[in-house]
Parts: structure tokens; sequence; C-alpha cells
């Protein structure tokens, strides 16, 4: 049986958010041939609908309103109810982001139905769908099958692949009036803090630092490593706690859980609350002075020396490739 899946997208500076497509791409497999409809929420995000098609979504509803332009509980949970029933969809897609897990359970929770959330990848068995999401801080994984109801799925970023894009497509859309009251909270205004540009949570090459930095100034090399490879720096919490870096920063059990191509893991022990935010990075490097840092357990490549001086040579050799 075919089935109707509504993929909510997320918008950041003015784009769709990489993980939106993936987030397309696993609603093609749980519509089992059916329709994914994209819906796009804000208050000036029509000119996205063709990039939103482009990725696979059948049709595309865009829901403009002045409280839809940035994110709030309230006002996103109430316009996604009243895309639902309009549409009256099989199942719900979003992204295991900051407002995918905050919106995702209450969805939910409206919704009687249950939650696959973080969900690393999905499959069909028979027309059930079948995810798969890290347990335990990633030490196991479970799958679960949605045998009834509604299905409704958070994904984590990076990690199901987007469709390739078809420049050529142009959107089938339609418009949504929503109606936003009662609510309790109202951005005034947003302070973004500069990050360097690569977004953490789906950058292709993380370059992270820990307490074996020693400093500020140290991350500059990770930085320009990091740079040099089109990616974004990371840090433990060693190294936030020491105010090297932004908790912004922080990959873990209570920072940050990517999933990059490629993991430097820079004078970081490899703490299980670490491993459990960077351990199904595809690729691991180590560089650690101490050979029985539990992170070379982990690492698919282990350099053991000091930071200092292996990280100048690395990034000279790589910018010489
Ligand atoms: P350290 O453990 O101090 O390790 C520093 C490493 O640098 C050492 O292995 C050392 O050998 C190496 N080193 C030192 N100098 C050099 C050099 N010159 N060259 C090469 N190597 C060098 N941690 C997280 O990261 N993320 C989380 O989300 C997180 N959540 C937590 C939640 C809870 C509830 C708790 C209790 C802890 C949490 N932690 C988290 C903390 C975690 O337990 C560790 O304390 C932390 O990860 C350690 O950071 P670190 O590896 O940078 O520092």
């Amino acid at each position: 049986m075919t089935k109707k899946v509504l993929v909510i997208g997320e918008v950041r500076d003015g784009e769709l958010r990489n993980v939106s497509f993936e987030a397309i791409a696993a609603g093609k497999t749980v519509a089992n041939g059916g329709e994914v409809v994209g819906v796009l929420l804000g208050d000036n995000v029509s000119g996205l609908t063709d990039v939103f098609a482009q990725y696979g979504a059948d049709r595309v509803i865009v829901a403009e309103h002045p409280d839809l332009k940035t994110y709030t509980t309230d006002a996103y949970q109430q316009a996604i109810l009243q895309v639902f029933d309009i549409e009256n969809p099989d199942g719900v897609i979003l992204g295991h982001t900051a407002m995918g897990k905050d919106v995702g359970p209450r969805l939910a929770m409206k919704l009687q139905a249950g939650l696959m959330s973080d969900a690393v990848s999905v499959e069909l068995d028979g027309d059930d769908a079948i995810f798969t999401r890290p347990i335990y801080s990633g030490k196991a994984f479970e799958k679960k099958k949605v045998k009834e109801g509604i299905v409704c799925a958070t994904i984590r970023p990076n990690n199901i692949a987007a469709l390739e894009q078809d420049p050529t497509k142009k959107a089938d859309v339609s418009t949504v009036a929503v109606d936003i009251k009662d609510l309790r909270t109202v951005i005034k205004d947003v302070v973004q803090k500069a990050t360097g540009g690569v977004d953490l949570s789906e950058a292709n090459v993380i370059v992270a630092g820990g307490r074996g930095v020693k400093s500020k100034e140290g991350f500059q090399p990770l930085q320009e490593l990091a740079d040099l490879l089109g990616g974004a720096v990371g840090a433990s919490r060693g190294a936030c706690d020491a105010d090297y870096c932004d908790y912004g920063l922080q990959i873990g059990q209570t920072g940050k859980v990517v999933t990059p191509d490629l993991y430097f893991a820079i004078g970081i022990s490899g703490a299980i609350q670490h491993l459990a935010g960077m351990s199904n990075s595809k690729v691991i490097v180590a560089i650690n002075k101490d050979p029985e840092a539990p992170i070379f357990e982990v690492a698919d490549y282990g350099i053991v020396g000091d930071l200092f001086e292996i990280l100048p040579i690395l990034t000279e050799e790589l910018r010489n490739l």
C-alpha cells in the first residue's frame, strides 16, 4: 500500500538545510511509491519551493505567517497540525535537529502516534517502515517497525543520503493560510554567534579539539585544517569547560551528535560521553600523546604524539596534495 508523507522543511539563513533533503529521501522510502509532500513554514519561504521539488518532493505546501519567521514551538506545532488536518497524511518526517527534537515529540503526542526519533536509516518490510536508531549513547542500534497508525519520525542529519538534485524540476506548489494564536513565546530578536560558516551538525569534515589543545589560541591550527578541508571545528566538553571555545561547538552526549565523513579528534581522550556524539563518524582520525587513550579504540587511524608537532605537518601535507 502506498502512503502520503509530509516532510517539514527546515530553513536557516534563507536556505533549506540538507537534512530536509535527506528527510525527503526517507519520506520516499516510507511512502512506498506514494506521495511525498514538502512543507515550507516561514514568513518568506516561497522562493525555496523549486529546490525542495528538485530533491524529490512531489508537491510543496507553503504556509507563510509573520509568527513563523523564527521557530517557536507553539507556532510551528499549530501550523504543522493545520497542514496535517488538510492533507490527512500517513506520516510526517522532520530532521533530528533542535527544531525536530522539540516539535517532533509534541506532534507525535497530538497525532496519537509513536515517535521514531533520531533515525539513521529506514527500510520497508512489506508496507511497514522499519527505522534504525542508536540506543545506549550509540553503543547499540535498534530496529523499530511502525505497524499501525501515523508514521512520525525525526532523522539524524548526514545519515540518509539525499536524492540527486534535478535542477530542471519545478515545484507543484499550493499555499495554506494558517491561523496562529495564543502564542506563549514570541521571539523579539535573534543574536547569532559567528561560527565560521559550516554548520557542525551537517559538516562532512569535523576537526575537534579537546583539553589537550590547551588554550583558545591552540584552536587556531584546528580552524586552519577545517578551513582547508571545507569543514567545521568542534570540541570536547573538556575544552568548552576550560573556556577554550564556545559550548555551541561541544560534541557528545550533552552536546551535538555528528556523523561526518571524516572526524579528527585532537587532544581528546575519548570519554564515553564524547564518543556518544561522534563514534558513528565514517572515518575517525585521532591524535593523542597517550597511546592508552580510549579514543584509539574507535579511531580508524591513530597518531600517537604531540598534537602541536603533528598538526602543522599534517595540514601542510594536505595543503600540498
Ligand atoms: P581530557 O580527558 O582531559 O583529555 C585530554 C586528552 O588530551 C588526553 O587524552 C591527553 O593525553 C591528550 N593530550 C594532552 N596534551 C596533548 C598533546 N600535546 N598532544 C596530544 N594529545 C594531548 N564530554 C564531551 O566531550 N561531550 C559531552 O557531551 C559530554 N557530556 C557529559 C555529560 C555528563 C553527564 C558527564 C558526567 C560528562 C560529560 N562529558 C562530556 C565530559 C567527559 O566525561 C570528559 O570529561 C570530557 O570529554 C573530557 O574532555 P577531553 O577529552 O578534552 O579532556
